[in-house]
C-alpha cells in the first residue's frame, strides 16, 4: 500500500473510531436524558412555536412572558423568528434555568441568501453556475447568524421549479435537477462545514426544505396540488433532495403541498420509505409553518387524526400548529399512536441539540462581540458585491451598447431605479433592507465626477393602488414602526412628464423596470408574469425618444420579455442582486466586470407556454423550435416552441468559440469511462468567463427521456484570444435513470452527447454504451 493511502486509511479508521465513540458518548447521555422526561417533556420537545419577539420585544422587567412560562414548563422545543443574540441568549436562559431538565432550546430562522449582509436571491446566485463562490457566499450567512444566536437554518430551499408563475421560483435553483443537486450540496456544506460537525464556530444546521416536490405546484399556484408521477419526481425533483442528503444536512422540513393525494407533512412513502429507508436519513423532519393543522383543510381528518397521522409517517417536529402538544397525548391513550414513535421523534431533536453542542454551552451561538464585527461588515458586503457581478445575466446587447462609459448624462428612469430597499428581494427578513445601495446610488458612485446621473421615477410599480400598497409592505403585512411606502401619491401623467423631461437631454436612459421584492417569494405567483403594464408604458415613452435604452431588470422569476426583447437594444438582468446592488450592477454597465451569468430557468415567450422547461421530453409527434407552424405536430398555432431565452443562456462582453466534440473512446464498456473534450477560444477583445455545459440525450431507453439533461459544467476564464480543451469525464453513473420501476439504471445503447454555450447552441457527438 502506498505510504500516502495508508496515512489516510489510518485516519479514517481514527476519525471512525471517534464518531462511533462520540455516537456512544451521545447515546448514552440521551438515553439517560430522557430516562428522567415525562411523556409530556417528550412531546414538548416536539414543538416549535414561532416567536412573537421579532417585531417587537414582549418581555416586561421582571415579568415572566406567556412564551417564557411555556419554555420553563418544557412545552417548547425551539422557537424561530427571533432575531439578536441578546434576546435569544434571554430565552435560552429561560430553558437553562427554569425548566426542571435544563433542555436548552433550538433556534431557527429563515436566513436564505444571507443574514444581514444580503447576497443575490438564490435564483441569481445559481445563474453564477460558480459553486466555490456558493459556498463562500453561504459560509458568511453561517457566520454572521451563527454569531446572532442561530443555531438553525430554515435552508437550503431546493425545490426545482419549471413554472414561471410560481412566486417561490426566486428561493431555489431553477428548473434543472442536476444543477439543482450540485448546488445543494454546496449549500449544505456552507452551512454545516466540510465535515458537517456543529462544534466548528461559524457553523449552522441546515434544514433543506421543502421536502418534496413543492415547486410542482400545479399552475404555479403557490401551495396548489401536485401531481406528477413517481418516476418524474425522482428523475425530475428529487436529486437535489437526495445530494443534500447524502452532504449529510441535519435535517429537512416537510412541503405543503400533496403527493400521490398525502399531503407530503403525512406522506410515509417520501418520509418514511424514500428520505429514511432508501437514502439513510438520520436526522430529524419539522413540518413547514402550520403544516400539520394545514392538513384539516386537505380534507384528511381533524387535528388529533392529522397530528397522528404526521408522526406515524416521520414528523419529529410540529411548526406551529400546536398539533402535536394538544394531541398527542390523547392518541397514545387511543392507542393511534405508539410511546415508541413518539421516543423516536424526541430522541431525533436531542440528537441535533447535542450535536450542535447545545447541552455543553447553550450559550455557544451567542457571541455578541463577534456579531458586532461580523454582521453587515464591510468585507461581507463587498462579497455580496463580487457575487451580485457573478449572477446578471446579460440578455440582448445590440451593437456593443453595453458596457457604457463613464461620461456624459445618464438618465436612470422607473419605480426600480432608487429603490434602495427592494434590492434585497424576497426572504431577507435580517436583511438591512434600507442601507442597500440603490442602482442610481451606485451609477452616481461609480460616474464620480466624469459625468452626471439623474433619476426620475417616471411610472408606479403596478396599476392597481391597492395591490400596491400591500406588494410595498412587509409580504403584505404592516409593521408597527415602518414608515408606509407612499404610493399612488402622484398623478401617472406628471410622473411621465417628468420622467420624460429628465431624460430628455441625456446620453443613455437605464430603464430600472420589473417586480419589486414582495412581487416573488412565498405567496407572490402571478399569473402572467410580465413588466406590469405602467412600466412598459413608461418604456415606450422613453423609447419615442430616441435614445439608446438599456433595460436593466429587477426580478424574482423568469419574466416575459417578448415585447422588450423586440424594443430595447440592451438587457441585462440583475434579478435582485442584494446589498450591494447598484454598485454591482454598475460594475457591469460600465465594464469593470463582464458579465457571465447564465439562465438556471427557461424565459418562455408567452404565458400559455408555460411550463416550459429545457429538458422536455420528445413526443411522438416532435416539432422544430423555431419551425412554422404545422397540424398535427406538437406546437401552437400561435407561437413557435422555441423559448425567448433557452436554459443556460447569457452574453458576455466578449464572445467564446467552440471546437467539435473529441472523445476518448465512442465505445463505452457498462463499467468504462470515456472523456469528451472541447477547445473553447475567447475570440472577443477582451478576458471573459464562460460557463461550459454538457449535456447528454439517452436515444434509445426503456422509457421516455427528455431531449437534454445537463450532466456537468465548468465555468471557465480566458483571457483575449485564449484558448482552452476543456474536458468532461464520463461513467455508466452519469447516464443513469429512474426506469418504470423506479430502478436507477444505464441502460445500454446509443447516447448524444452535447457540448456549447447554452442548452441550444451545441456541438454534438454520438456515444454507445455496450
Ligand atoms: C415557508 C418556509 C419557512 C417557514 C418559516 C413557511 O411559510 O414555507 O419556507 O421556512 O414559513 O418561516
Amino acid at each position: 500500500m502506498p505510504r500516502y493511502t495508508l496515512i489516510i486509511a489510518v485516519f479514517l479508521a481514527a476519525a471512525f473510531q471517534l464518531n462511533a465513540q462520540s455516537g456512544k458518548q451521545m447515546n448514552t447521555f440521551i438515553d439517560k436524558l430522557m430516562s428522567q422526561m415525562t411523556l409530556e417533556e417528550k412531546i414538548g420537545q416536539l414543538n416549535l412555536p414561532v416567536s412573537n419577539t421579532f417585531v417587537a420585544g414582549e418581555v416586561k422587567a421582571g415579568e415572566m412572558s406567556p412564551m417564557d412560562q411555556r419554555i420553563a414548563k418544557g412545552e417548547i422545543g425551539g422557537l424561530f423568528g427571533m432575531k439578536g443574540a441578546s434576546l435569544i441568549r434571554a430565552k435560552q436562559k429561560v430553558a437553562v434555568e427554569k425548566s426542571r431538565l435544563h433542555i436548552p432550546l433550538l433556534f431557527g430562522l429563515d436566513v436564505i441568501h444571507g443574514y444581514e449582509t444580503t447576497f443575490p436571491i438564490p435564483l441569481a446566485l445559481s445563474t453564477s453556475w460558480d459553486t466555490d463562490l456558493i459556498e463562500q457566499v453561504t459560509r458568511i450567512a453561517a457566520a454572521e447568524a451563527s454569531s446572532d444566536g442561530i443555531n438553525w437554518v430554515f435552508s437550503p430551499m431546493v425545490d426545482i421549479c419549471r413554472d414561471a408563475r410560481w412566486g417561490r421560483i426566486a428561493e431555489g435553483s431553477g428548473e434543472d435537477p442536476y444543477l439543482g443537486g450540485e448546488i445543494a450540496k454546496t449549500l449544505v456544506r456552507g452551512y454545516q462545514g466540510k465535515s458537517n460537525d456543529y462544534a466548528v464556530e461559524g457553523t449552522v444546521m441546515a434544514c433543506v426544505k421543502h421536502y418534496a416536490v413543492y415547486g410542482g405546484a400545479e399552475a404555479g399556484r403557490d401551495y396548489n396540488t401536485v401531481d406528477i408521477s413517481r418516476q418524474g419526481i425522482m428523475n425530475g425533483y428529487m436529486a437535489p433532495y437526495l445530494e443534500a442528503c447524502k452532504q449529510g444536512a441535519g435535517s429537512y422540513m416537510a412541503s405543503f403541498n400533496e403527493f400521490e393525494a398525502i399531503p407530503a407533512t403525512a406522506n410515509k412513502y417520501l418520509l418514511d420509505e424514500v428520505l429514511r429507508k432508501q437514502w439513510g436519513f438520520k436526522g430529524f423532519v419539522v413540518s413547514d409553518y402550520t403544516g400539520i393543522s394545514e392538513m384539516v383543510d386537505h380534507g384528511i381528518g381533524d387535528l388529533q387524526t392529522v397530528s397522528a397521522r404526521a408522526l406515524e409517517a416521520g414528523i419529529d417536529m410540529d411548526m406551529v400548529s400546536e398539533g402535536f402538544m394538544t394531541t398527542l397525548k390523547k392518541s397514545l391513550k387511543d392507542g393511534k399512536i405508539t410511546r415508541k414513535q413518539i421516543d423516536q421523534a424526541c430522541r431525533r431533536i436531542l440528537e441535533a441539540k447535542y450535536k450542535l453542542g447545545l447541552f455543553s454551552d447553550p450559550y455557544k451561538f451567542c457571541r455578541e462581540e463577534k456579531a458586532a464585527k461580523e454582521l453587515f461588515s464591510e468585507r461581507n458586503r463587498m462579497l455580496s458585491r463580487q457575487a451580485a457581478g457573478e449572477s446578471q445575466v446579460l440578455l440582448k446587447n445590440d451593437k456593443n451598447l453595453l458596457p457604457l462609459t463613464k461620461k456624459g448624462k445618464i438618465a436612470v428612469i422607473g419605480p426600480l431605479g432608487d429603490a434602495a430597499s427592494d434590492m434585497v428581494g424576497c426572504w431577507a427578513l435580517t436583511g438591512k433592507a434600507s442601507q442597500s445601495v440603490s442602482l442610481y446610488q451606485g451609477l452616481k458612485t461609480a460616474m464620480g465626477n466624469n459625468g452626471s446621473v439623474v433619476y426620475a421615477r417616471g411610472s408606479d410599480l403596478v396599476a392597481d393602488s391597492l395591490l400596491e400598497v400591500k406588494l410595498n409592505g412587509m409580504m403584505g403585512f404592516v409593521i408597527p414602526g415602518m414608515k408606509p411606502i407612499r404610493v399612488h401619491d402622484r398623478n401617472p401623467v406628471e410622473l411621465l412628464r417628468e420622467a420624460l423631461e429628465t431624460a430628455q437631454d441625456a446620453d443613455v436612459i437605464v430603464a430600472a423596470l420589473g417586480e419589486n421584492a414582495n412581487m416573488n417569494g412565498e405567496g407572490a405567483s402571478r399569473s402572467n408574469p410580465v413588466i406590469p403594464e405602467p412600466q412598459q408604458e413608461l418604456l415606450r415613452s422613453l423609447l419615442t425618444l430616441g435614445k439608446p435604452v438599456v433595460l436593466v431588470l429587477f426580478t424574482g422569476r423568469p419574466l416575459i420579455l417578448s415585447r422588450e426583447e423586440k424594443q430595447v437594444p440592451a438587457i441585462l438582468n440583475a434579478w435582485f442582486p442584494g446589498s450591494e446592488a447598484g454598485s454591482a450592477i454598475a460594475d457591469i454597465l460600465f465594464g469593470e466586470v463582464n458579465p457571465s451569468g447564465k439562465l438556471t430557468t427557461t424565459f418562455p415567450r408567452n404565458v400559455g407556454q408555460i411550463p416550459l422547461y429545457y429538458n422536455h421530453k420528445n413526443t411522438g409527434r416532435p416539432h422544430g423550435e423555431f419551425e412554422n407552424y404545422a397540424r398535427f405536430k406538437s406546437n401552437y398555432i400561435d407561437v413557435i416552441n422555441a423559448p425567448l431565452y433557452p436554459f443556460g443562456y447569457g452574453l458576455s462582453y466578449t464572445t467564446f468559440k467552440y471546437g467539435e466534440i473529441t472523445l476518448s473512446a465512442t465505445e463505452m464498456p457498462l463499467n468504462g469511462k470515456v472523456t469528451a473534450s472541447v477547445t473553447v477560444t475567447n475570440t472577443g477583445q477582451r478576458e471573459g468567463k464562460e460557463v461550459v455545459q454538457l449535456y447528454i440525450r439517452d436515444v434509445f431507453s426503456t422509457s421516455t427521456r427528455p431531449v437534454k439533461e445537463l450532466k456537468g459544467f465548468q465555468k471557465i476564464f480566458l483571457k483575449a484570444g485564449e484558448s482552452r480543451e476543456v474536458t468532461f469525464r464520463l461513467t455508466a453513473e452519469d447516464l443513469k435513470y429512474y426506469n418504470h420501476d423506479l430502478a436507477y439504471v444505464c441502460e445500454p445503447g446509443d447516447f448524444a452527447l452535447m457540448i456549447g454555450p447554452d442548452s441550444r447552441e451545441v456541438k454534438k457527438a454520438k456515444l454507445t454504451v455496450k
